[in-house]
């Protein structure tokens, strides 16, 4: 018998590639995971979900959805059953349902590590120090006592966040002024905790400086399984009270501030050892500098641009990514607004009017996320123009055609 080249054999095997006709598994079942699946179903993929709510948005475009909690090991495991990889579409889900998934011999991807790192902010933020990256300066406290010595140290205004589970600027407060310290940790355990999230582990907290940004931008960087970087150029995002209301790209920022961006998500990509996308979103300081605000190991709102403005799309990326394909290229088409379409108003089933009259400009595209219910602030869908002449103009035609919009 001859003996195996040892040169050939010292290195493992690269994982074959998850090709079209296999099932990609989405932890989560949200607009993120159905515009996921629709990019994987445009490849031939097949789609599993597992989401609490069986009429979740990604139902429409599943072959499969397991209902369960995001935090049942018994779900994870009946989603994995017949899945080539599995991936999540939020930060939510319990590490240990991923720890299931790996056990039974699916691979979850971009990974257990980059799950663990950006689900708890507190791990989050030693992680990013420990890369030398900056983030607002912050403390970890687990009372009142703790959260003045913070204050003193930190100054006002401050931020106090829960570390697990919040998301479009729930479970965080704002401390204006050091009069607004006592209550603040009732305020935060109250009604802001988003529901259904996992309860916070222990019972510490983040506190971190409220800094003066010049803006806020985000970059996706997608690494594939070879190790290989693509990045998607930079998006200057607009948050209102804790929820992205628009973006556009590329970001109209100096090229120094863009190379730095994507330099900084490069280096978060590779520590983290994702096979598949990272989103960091950033505060671009006033004076030209960086600091990383929050990290997301997932397609991202801010990325939805990226559907009709990009070459590829986010969603394409991650699906290429986590089956082991070569990465598409993320150069854009031109200048690209995205501006997200919310609910208003009591909660009640969701009828959206004034389409035509959105789409009467050619340039707009109108994504809706077919959720059945509308409430306040709800993120039902999003607008996006492509093939303006400038970010602005393009910003401009996206709110035209988002104030057309309403619920009936
Ligand atoms: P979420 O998980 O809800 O997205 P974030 O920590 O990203 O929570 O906060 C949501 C938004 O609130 C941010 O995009 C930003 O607009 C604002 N924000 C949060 N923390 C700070 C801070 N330290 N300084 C200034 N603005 C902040
Ligand atoms: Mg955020």
């Amino acid at each position: 018998m001859t003996q195996p080249d040892p040169a050939l054999t010292s290195a493992p095997a690269a994982p074959a590639p998850i090709l079209p006709g296999a099932t990609i598994g989405i932890l989560g079942g949200g607009q993120l995971g159905r515009m996921l699946g629709f990019a994987a179903r445009a490849m031939g993929y097949r789609i599993a979900v597992l989401d609490p709510d069986p009429e979740c948005p990604a139902a429409g475009i599943a072959d499969r959805v397991v209902p369960a909690p995001y935090d049942s090991v018994d779900g994870a495991v009946e989603l994995a059953r017949g899945c080539a990889v599995v991936t999540y579409e939020l930060e939510h889900v319990d590490a240990a349902l991923v720890d299931a998934v790996e056990a039974a011999g699916v691979p979850v991807r971009p990974g257990a590590r980059a799950l663990r790192m950006t689900q708890d902010r507190l791990a989050e933020r030693r992680f990013v120090a420990g890369l030398g990256i900056p983030t607002a300066p912050w403390r970890e406290v687990t009372d009142e006592a703790g959260l003045r010595a913070a204050a003193a140290e930190l100054g006002t205004p401050l931020r106090l966040k829960v570390p697990i589970g919040g998301y479009d600027g729930r479970s965080q407060v704002r401390i204006a002024d050091p009069g607004e310290i006592s209550g603040a940790l009732e305020r935060l355990a109250g009604p802001l905790r988003a529901p259904g999230a996992p309860r916070a582990l222990g019972a510490s907290l983040l506190v971190e400086r409220e800094l003066d940004f010049e803006a806020e931008l985000s970059v996706i960087t997608a690494r594939a399984l070879d190790g290989s970087l693509a990045s998607f150029p930079i998006s200057r995002n607009v948050h209102d009270a804790g929820i992205l209301v628009e973006s556009v790209a590329p970001a109209p920022v100096d090229q120094a501030v863009a190379a730095a961006a994507t330099e900084l998500g490069a280096r978060i990509a590779e520590a983290l050892g994702v096979v598949g996308l990272v989103t960091a979103e950033l505060f671009l300081l006033r004076d030209g500098t960086l600091a990383v605000n929050e990290l997301a190991p997932r397609v991202h709102n801010s990325g939805h641009w990226t559907v009709e403005g990009a070459r590829t799309s986010q969603f394409e990326q991650q699906v290429r990514a986590i089956c082991g394909l070569p990465l598409g290229d993320p150069g854009p088409h031109g200048p690209t607004a995205m501006v997200n379409l919310l609910g208003a108003g009591e909660p009640r089933e969701a009828r959206l009017e004034g389409v035509e009259a959105a789409l009467a400009d050619p340039l707009v595209h109108l994504h809706v996320y077919d959720k059945r219910r509308v409430f306040e602030r709800r993120k039902m869908g999003h607008v996006t123009v492509a093939g303006a002449s400038n970010a602005d103009e393009a910003l401009a035609r996206a709110r035209a055609a988002l104030a057309k919009l309403g619920w009936a």
